[in-house]
């Protein structure tokens, strides 16, 4: 499986950032995991993603899918399918594809038919998109908020998304015989363990409490989703943590697992 964390922003140069301002992972090159940057950095996988999987409404996490629609709107010959909650998928209509912010694209149709199609999904259900099986689990972020197991044929990766301390999907992952990697998040340094747990994020002392559930220390685990304006800090500090399986994923980057 090839996990790629689209870039965000720029340096003053005008290259690629290593700050990660929003979220989206594009799985096999084709299944996106959140729409952050989407539209912006998707590249040269562009024709090939028509499936996007949302972990919650944050602004971080869909600021591209609307973009990503309006790109692709006279040329797409199938609608763009976004997997959500229901909830998720109420609140997408009434605050984003309102007309107001951004038109209805559910709405409107190109010569050959729709362009986005919602589909739902229900938190601990599996279902399957162009080759990956992905079960949604509840964690402990917005309401609600989706970490996710995602499977293809070489194994699974537990991807948690925005979450501060949680349980179920540790234990899901833990009775997986296939596990290959973790993809967690790290949002801010210790120093801001209020906000954190307030925006229900973790530090880095809570990224460690949380491995510790899982039970396993064999297991790559990618850190992401670090507030770009704490990047050094929090990276200095998971390194502090002296856990040698832990490693920060490198914002453009791709792993493979
Ligand atoms: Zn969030």
């Amino acid at each position: 499986m090839e996990i790629r964390l689209l870039k965000s922003s720029f340096d003053d140069d005008g290259s690629a950032s290593d700050h990660q301002h929003t979220a989206c992972f594009v799985v096999n090159g084709a299944v996106a995991f959140d729409a952050g940057s989407l539209a912006m950095a998707i590249g040269a996988d562009r024709p090939n993603v028509r499936d996007i999987v949302l972990s919650h409404t944050h602004l971080d996490h869909i600021a591209g899918l609307p973009l990503f629609i309006d790109d692709l709107f006279s040329t797409l010959r199938s609608p763009i399918r976004v997997h959500a909650s229901l909830t998720m998928i109420e609140a997408l209509r009434s605050h984003i594809f309102n007309d107001v912010i951004y038109p209805n694209f559910e709405e409107i149709s190109n010569e050959f038919g729709p362009v986005l199609e919602f589909r739902e999904y229900e938190f601990e259900r599996e279902f399957s998109v162009a080759d990956i099986s992905i079960l949604p689990i509840k964690v402990n972020h917005n309401e609600p908020s989706a970490g996710f197991i995602v499977s293809d044929a070489s194994g699974s990766i537990a991807l948690t998304g925005d979450t501060a301390d949680t349980s179920a999907i540790w234990e899901a992952a833990g009775q997986l015989k296939d596990l290959r990697a973790i993809v967690v998040e790290c949002a801010f340094p210790e120093s801001m363990t209020k906000l954190a747990a307030t925006a229900r994020h973790l530090t880095p002392l809570g990224l460690k409490a949380e491995l510790r559930k899982l039970g396993r220390r064999d297991l790559p685990v990618y850190v992401a989703n670090i507030k770009p304006m704490f990047r050094e800090q929090v990276v200095a500090e998971i390194e502090e943590l002296g856990l040698s399986n832990v490693r920060i994923f490198p914002v453009g980057g791709v792993i493979s697992v």
